[in-house]
């Protein structure tokens, strides 16, 4: 089991969840998308503050198996979970300026399905909110492997009680509390969002590789657009504006 300085794993998730509560009461929320590690942020809230809201981001394209566990947990706990989905004139100027499955013509059109379905309405939906709960670890891939449990440069507070955990430690847990798990880890899955957007893995692959597989590592890089001025901005944002402008005012 890992130890996070003298504690174990659980000790130190439980005292991290113990410390957001008391400074953060009222003002806190769980964001999950219900894979293994959300699962047990969500046991572990759910016995310490019960009454914290529980936030999903029902982008419009999850697979019909998370709404399942979605069911499953809601009765556990007698909660009813908060489903947050992108704002319909974004989601339809951008559909009908770019396609459905835009994401599969590059990173940048990728970038600005995840801004739409994702990343705008989860800053919308906790905007005045101080802090919020996830089950990111640093072993998830290389772009994690700095995080912070307490992540104060973030707004808001982004907090990791799972950061340090090893997938040994998240798979004792979901066994001796018996939680229930999403229906395709069965299925081969390791990593679970998007229905389009993410398949099983093959022996060997890292755990996040089924996200986004069709992108190579040069197309990542890649998505800088030049203005006429000659300055250089996201291609992504360029994106977004123009989908922002056929949307209307909000
Ligand atoms: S994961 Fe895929 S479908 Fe989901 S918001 Fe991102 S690009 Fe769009």
């Amino acid at each position: 089991m890992t130890e996070v300085g003298a504690l174990t794993a659980v000790e130190s998730a439980r005292d991290t969840i113990n410390a957001a509560i008391a400074e953060f009461r009222g003002s806190l929320a769980v964001v999950t998308s219900f894979q293994r590690e959300g699962v047990i942020i969500l046991d572990l809230v759910m016995k310490a503050a019960p009454r914290t809201p529980v936030i999903t981001l029902d982008t419009g394209r999850l697979p019909h198996e998370t709404f399942e566990i979605i069911g499953v947990l809601e009765a556990r706990y007698g909660i009813a979970v908060e489903r947050i989905e992108p704002d319909p004139a974004e989601a339809s100027a951008m559909v009908g300026a770019h396609g459905l499955d835009l994401f599969r013509d590059g990173v940048p059109q990728r970038m600005l399905c995840c801004n739409v379905r994702k990343v705008r309405p989860l800053a919308r939906r906790l905007a005045g909110t101080a802090a919020y709960l996830t089950g990111i670890r640093r072993g998830q891939n290389t772009e994690r492997a700095d995080v912070e449990i307490f992540d104060r440069t973030a707004t808001p507070v982004r907090v990791s009680p799972l950061a340090a955990w090893a997938p040994e430690d998240v798979a004792r847990y979901t066994l001796n509390h018996n939680l229930p798990e999403h229906p395709l880890y069965a299925k081969g899955y390791t990593s679970i969002g998007c229905e389009p957007c993410t398949r099983a893995i093959e022996a060997g692959e890292d755990e996040r590789a089924g996200r986004w597989w069709w992108e190579t590592d040069a197309a990542k890089e890649c998505g800088l657009h030049f203005s006429p001025d000659g300055r250089a901005e996201r291609t992504v944002d360029v994106l977004m504006r123009d989908v922002l402008q056929k949307a209307g005012p909000a």
